[in-house]
């Protein structure tokens, strides 16, 4: 069993119509031996296992043999800009599993990718200028406090 301290959430940061297949053969064009999440959360707001939990997923560097990975797609406009483009299916998918998944690791800390950014002057908050990326591009710490 692993122990699991964090639950992250992110974005692909492409297309919200991309499909399963779609973002498994872009893990495999970066060349990674494990997906990036455990769980995909599509535009139709379905859920998609790529990983068993008890695996690694490629999450976030430093972090991943700790952590449950999990995505929604979409995150980025037609130009790449960052932005919160959510279904309310996929909002309604994304609190589904988290629920699920609370039950299994009760103490996991749910977070977005950028909440792990270093807080470079110490403030106790992570300010965007200090965010390494923005992914998932909405506040996940806040929207999900209460999981
Ligand atoms: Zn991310």
């Amino acid at each position: 069993m692993r122990r699991i301290e964090r639950i992250f959430v992110h974005c692909t940061a492409g297309s919200q119509k991309a499909t399963v297949k779609e973002v498994l053969a872009e893990f495999r064009r970066k060349g990674w031996q494990n997906p990036g999440y455990h769980y995909l959360i599509t535009a139709d707001g379905s859920c998609h296992r790529l990983l068993g939990e008890e695996h690694a997923s490629n999450g976030v560097k430093g972090y991943n043999s700790t952590s449950i990975n999990i995505a929604y797609t979409g995150g980025v406009d037609e130009r790449l800009r960052s932005t919160d483009n959510r279904t309310d299916a996929q909002k309604a998918g994304l609190l589904q599993l988290l629920k699920e998944l609370r039950g299994r690791y009760p103490k996991a800390v749910i977070m977005g990718h950028r909440d792990i950014s270093p807080d470079k002057n110490k403030n106790g908050i992570i300010d965007p200028w200090e965010r390494i990326k923005e992914c998932p591009c909405f506040d996940a710490k806040d929207e999900y406090k209460n999981i």
